[in-house]
């Protein structure tokens, strides 16, 4: 028994994610004023022992000690995290995969992801006394932040596009939520929330321009690290959006790395989104959107986000991991879940679906090999989008 178990943060202060500018954490702040691009946390981790002190809990709050939260009365929580990483044997022999995974973060609280990031957003404006927030969501940021606030007693507004599925928008109502609409994609619902929080002084907690929901989304890092032994993966396939899952992985296996905790090569980071609505995908091939560029809606509501706020992070994330980016069409996402759910006998989101045609692609053109242990990441739940 390890008695000597943490119980705290270890957070020094926020920076500016392009020129490292620092920024107090125990205010209130969203993107850095100084290059208008995201902030990120920083964390004295030295001469710390991973082993000890990961916090006896079986939710991503074990990593409290890498999280931005001062006082543990301020964390909001509905158990998220913690979730399991199955092996697909069947799908790993009819590929000629060594060794194909799935990190199945369907079974969150609110079915999705999102939990991780809106657990702790909502946890720190708990914690800096924010009464009232906003966000602009393509379906399950909505929902989770929605949860989180109905727990923590804060005002929540969700904007969201009109052609989300009905799941999505009921789930906000019955948490409590206000419930706005808008034709078009997640780009115009930002611009929506941005004028409301300017009226009612609500917080916004817009994807990457708030800087916490990325620490919860780390989680995903640490705990794939823990759960294979400290050995990481050689490939991590991953559906963008906004980017906070991919940027945060990368973000914790580096504080790994400087904890020691970690050794060898990191994983190469793919990026997969989909034919209709693929901006980091052009930025990774062409260093620009097309003249022509029209984003369309998607299956895979996470990953319409036609003008993330986080590209430069994302791309740094590619280049550093030797990544690379793709896209699937939503034929072969349809194609995907149902493959899977057939094999594997589990039902992946249009999103998670996505990862593994993408796999199945770079596999095709060599980029993956069949001595490869590779990574999936289903981010949410299929069941939601009805
Ligand atoms: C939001 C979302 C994504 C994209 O996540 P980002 O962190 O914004 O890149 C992928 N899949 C699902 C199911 C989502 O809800």
């Amino acid at each position: 028994m390890n008695n000597h178990r943490f119980n705290g943060s270890l957070i020094t202060h926020l920076v500016c994610s392009k020129c490292n500018t620092f920024f107090n954490h125990q205010v209130v702040q969203t993107f850095a004023t100084c290059c208008n691009v995201p902030l990120s946390a920083e964390y004295d981790l030295r001469n710390q022992s991973i082993k000890e002190i990961i916090a006896n809990d079986y939710s991503m709050w074990r990593y409290h000690f890498a999280l931005p939260i001062l006082d543990s009365s301020n964390i909001v929580s509905l158990n998220e995290g913690y979730t399991p990483i199955s092996h697909l044997n069947k799908l790993s022999n009819q590929l000629s995969l060594n060794a194909l995974y799935l990190k199945d973060e369907s079974v969150n609280p609110t079915g999705s992801f999102k939990a991780r990031g809106l657990s702790m957003g909502v946890s720190k404006a708990k914690e800096l006394g924010i009464k009232r927030m906003v966000i602009p969501t393509a379906g399950n940021a909505g929902g989770a932040m929605s949860a989180y606030c109905a727990k923590a007693g804060i005002e929540a507004t969700v904007v969201m596009p009109k052609h989300t599925a009905d799941t999505l928008k009921e789930e906000c109502r019955l948490y409590g939520a206000n419930l706005i609409q808008m034709d078009g994609l997640i780009d115009l619902c930002g611009k929506k929330a941005r004028e409301i929080a300017a009226s009612t002084g609500a917080f916004d907690m817009s994807t990457m321009k708030e800087p916490y929901r990325l620490e919860g989304k780390k989680t995903l890092g640490y705990e794939i690290a823990e759960q294979f032994n400290w050995e990481l993966p050689d490939i991590i396939v991953y559906p963008a959006g906004g980017g906070t899952g991919l940027i945060g992985i990368w973000k914790a296996f580096k504080e790994l790395v400087s904890m020691g905790a970690v050794k060898g090569l990191l994983p190469k980071m793919v990026l997969v989104q989909s034919v209709e609505c693929s901006p980091m995908v052009h930025l990774f091939n062409d260093g620009q959107l097309p003249i022509n560029y029209s984003p369309k809606p998607s299956a895979a509501l996470g990953l319409a986000v036609p003008y993330p706020f986080a590209t430069a992070m994302m791309l740094a994330v590619l280049k550093e991991s030797n990544g690379i980016a793709l896209t699937v069409t939503e034929e072969e996402m349809e194609m995907g879940v149902e493959a899977i759910a057939k094999i594997e006998g589990v039902l992946l989101s249009p999103e998670g679906a996505a990862t593994y045609k993408a796999t199945q692609k770079l596999f095709e053109l060599g980029w993956v090999k069949n001595t490869d242990k590779v990574l999936l990441v289903n981010t949410g739940s299929w069941y939601k989008y009805r």
